[in-house]
């Protein structure tokens, strides 16, 4: 990737500058030849909080102080668009364009009736500017790492900017719109910010089988988005038909990964919400949101609730009250040995040399207290395999 080191005013940059107030977007500058905020920039979001942000650029600038390096892309020979800077560069814009004040001595002042050393100031203020030009993937590299600056971008608003194209707007209409009366309902499976582009995020990562970046590539100029919003519409259709109880726990599960295993099988939401209600009031499931996929696969695989284990205190009396039996039998204190005609009949094994077992499994609703615990040596724990 190829990145020149350019010097411009303030007044230079901010030359043709307007403001779009309904799309919240600064959007051009350099005479035109600048491009803002692009399709995949975020919103201004610097007026926000009473425009404490964009105000202490103004100031920042008006003292002297660095406000930092920008970035822009080479589109072509004589375009640009803004990388990094956008928020900043439409501070000094919105101000020149009397969008907003700041305070000097405690009194309001709009541009236009600043001292005129102070308005030579701002406009003479050089500003240091990277242009590039680059792969997709040098972006993207370069993205990640301008990205610890300012406001930090999350990992799907770095892809909608390396892929931007007709595919991400309309993308973007759908999935990363709070005004889409299907947000709420999402909102239950899906986690994060819908703004922050996390819905979108999930919508390719499931479309996608984990491949985003190849997805959006391969996408990047269609004219539609039927396939990634029908396979998500099929997911949340499932998981909302199987799951008919929401729970906090459901939200952000791998709901697309479940689909893929396990919409083929017939499920009864009843019998799914009855037994998602026991597990949910279950003190011994640790793993709440182990629940779905354990229902999902026929409720054997005990390890995704990570039930709770016997304490010391109750595997040390067990052990004390087991191992004085045997010893008065002759036998070993591991029942299971002194069944079998081995060697380790009459062995008394030590307490480290034991596991805590559920007499009757877990499972089948044996319960994890010291009426159903039981010593075994740990070959024997580990052959009986399902707690
Ligand atoms: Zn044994």
């Amino acid at each position: 990737m190829k990145a020149e080191r350019k010097i411009y005013t303030v007044e230079e940059i901010c030359k043709g500058f307007t403001y779009n107030e309904a799309e919240g977007k600064g959007l051009f500058g350099l005479s035109g030849r600048l491009t803002i905020q692009p399709e995949y920039q975020r919103k201004y979001l610097y007026a926000e909080q009473n425009g404490a942000r964009e105000m202490a650029v103004i100031e920042s600038v008006l003292k002297g102080y660095p406000i930092g390096l920008l970035y822009f892309n080479r589109v072509d020979d004589t375009h640009l668009e803004v990388l990094d800077g956008q928020q900043r560069i439409t501070s000094l814009g919105r101000f020149l364009t009397r969008k907003f004040a700041i305070k000097i001595n405690g009194m309001e002042q709009y541009f236009d009736y600043m001292a005129e050393d102070l308005r030579e100031k701002i406009l003479k203020t050089e500003l240091l500017v990277y242009e590039c030009e680059g792969t997709e993937s040098e972006i993207k590299e370069w993205f990640k790492t301008i990205n610890i600056t300012g406001l930090p971008l999350e990992e799907q608003e770095i892809l909608n900017a390396v892929y931007c194209g007709s595919f991400v707007t309309l993308a973007k209409e759908v999935f990363s719109n709070s005004q889409n009366a299907n947000v709420n309902k999402w909102a239950a499976f899906l986690r994060g910010n819908v703004k922050r582009q996390a819905y979108l995020h999930t919508a390719l990562d499931w479309v996608s089988r984990g491949n985003i970046s190849g997805y959006m590539s391969l996408h990047r100029n269609d004219d539609n988005i039927r396939e990634m919003q029908t396979y998500f519409d099929s997911v949340i259709d499932w998981a909302s038909g199987v799951f008919t109880n929401i729970e906090k726990e459901m939200c952000g599960l791998p709901w697309g990964e479940l689909y893929e295993k396990h919409h083929k099988q017939p499920y009864d939401p009843t019998a799914v919400a009855a037994k998602q209600r026991e597990l949910c009031e279950d003190f011994y499931v640790k793993n709440k949101r182990g629940i779905y996929e354990y229902i999902l696969s026929g409720c054997q695989d005990t390890k995704l609730l990570e039930v709770r284990c016997f304490d010391e205190p109750t595997k040390k009396s067990v052990y004390a009250r087991q191992t004085a039996r045997a010893q008065a039998q002759g036998v070993s204190n591991c029942p299971h040995c002194a069944m079998s005609n081995g060697a380790n009949r009459t062995k008394i094994w030590k307490l480290s040399e034991m596991d805590a077992d559920h007499v009757t499994a877990w499972s089948k609703g044996g319960a994890t207290d010291i009426s159903n615990c039981q010593m075994l040596c740990k070959t024997h724990n580990r052959a009986k395999g399902n707690r």
